[in-house]
């Protein structure tokens, strides 16, 4: 099957003797006593079995285990380590994610945030504890693209595991087990959800393996999972993924060359741009660059902001991936992180017609500078 045909039907399973076309929801929380039937919703329900077997076809694994949020799929991993354990992570990587790691891991984790583009860096940190490479590409809020092959084979000469929060790609646009990952991680919350309007977290691994084994228990011990209408409505969502993830890229590539034109833009941090520093990497390991980009503006903070206040079409908001068009201040959200300046903006591109898209942009820069 293609991926627009897994799509649609690999989490669409139905068992109703009414023949429906589409899955129902189950909704309970316990299943009577008998063989081959599930026990307890936490454990196992079919809504989530279906998330999770469209999501895990999708990337190429051989399981899936689905969260109630993008962080608590990460926190799986972590939890799943042994304690003492030193991990490998990106210097720029999703701020909530480095928090989890700084503040609830802090003294039973070593963690080292290293930019991930230089291997050498990489090599370097590498201890005799190092169990884990964690890989964001493309990063947020940066947008850096990290050569999941190479640092794969980093990872495993020195016997790492190698996990990639592939959130801003999605399984459309990059396959990280087939780079040489072993296990993938989405916010779902994000382009899988697509609509801004569910919160959830999955990983997918390549094999099912004693590690895999140590997350399933955190996921179903811990029990931080999905409801089963937040499975259903992912599984929907799941449905024009693809078709959604080319409109959002397609947009946001004429956006990037509209900023990169600007004269009141400094820089502009898209993959997409041949000007990017990962675009040679990005192009070989993905199929398309996403939807997500940062742009510096020459100016300072009140600048950006009034930029923001004056569009329509851009909501003045975090996150990302919905069909709607985002815009933000990153440094409103990740304040006193040096390495994100004052004035530089972040962007989720939406689906909208990107000629309104680019006309807001225009208008907006003519009235603020
Ligand atoms: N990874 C990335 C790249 C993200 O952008 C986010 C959230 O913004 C997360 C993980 C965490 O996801 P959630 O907010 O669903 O916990």
């Amino acid at each position: 099957m293609k991926i627009e045909t897994i799509a649609v039907h690999g989490g669409n399973v139905v068992t109703d003797q009414l023949k429906p076309v589409i899955q129902p929801i189950t909704l309970s929380t316990t299943f009577k006593h008998q063989e081959d039937s599930m026990l307890y919703t936490r454990l196992e329900n079919p809504n989530r079995k279906s998330l999770e077997a469209v999501m895990s076809t999708l990337e190429g694994g051989a399981d899936a285990a689905a969260f109630s949020s993008g962080n608590a799929a990460g926190n799986a991993v972590f939890q799943a380590l042994p304690a003492g354990s030193h991990i490998i992570a990106p210097d720029d990587m999703y701020h909530g994610m480095k928090m989890l790691l700084q503040t609830v891991y802090a003294g039973k984790i070593e963690v080292d945030f290293i930019d991930l583009t230089q291997s050498e860096k990489v090599i370097q940190a590498i201890k005799s504890n190092t169990k884990l490479l964690w890989i964001e590409t493309p990063s947020n809020p940066l947008l850096k693209i990290s050569d999941i092959r190479s640092l794969a084979s980093i990872g495993k000469e020195n016997n790492l595991i190698i996990a990639c929060d592939s959130t801003f790609a999605t399984p459309i646009f990059q396959q990280a087990l087939a780079l040489g990952a072993h296990l993938v991680m989405h916010s779902s919350t994000k382009y899988i959800s697509g609509h801004s309007d569910i919160l959830g977290g999955i990983l997918v691994s390549k094999e099912k393996n004693v590690f895999w084994e140590s997350i399933k228990n955190v996921q179903k011990l811990a029990g931080a999972v999905p409801s089963p209408m937040d499975c259903y409505l992912l599984t929907r969502s799941i449905k024009t993924l693809p078709y959604r993830m080319r409109a959002h890229s397609a947009n946001a590539k004429k956006i990037a060359v509209f900023l990169d034109g600007k004269q009141e833009v400094e820089k502009v941090f898209y993959p997409g741009l041949p000007s990017h520093k990962g675009f040679e990497t990005a192009r070989n390991q993905m199929s398309d660059f996403g939807a997500m980009l940062s742009f510096l503006i020459k100016g300072n903070a009140d600048e950006a902001d009034s930029l923001i206040g004056k569009l329509k079409y851009f909501s003045d908001a975090t996150s990302l991936g919905g069909v709607e068009s985002l815009i933000e201040r990153r440094s409103k959200v990740q304040a006193n992180d040096s390495s994100i300046p004052d004035q530089l903006i972040r962007m989720s591109v939406g689906i909208e017609n990107c000629d309104d898209l680019i006309a807001d942009l225009d208008q907006a820069f003519k009235a603020t500078f």
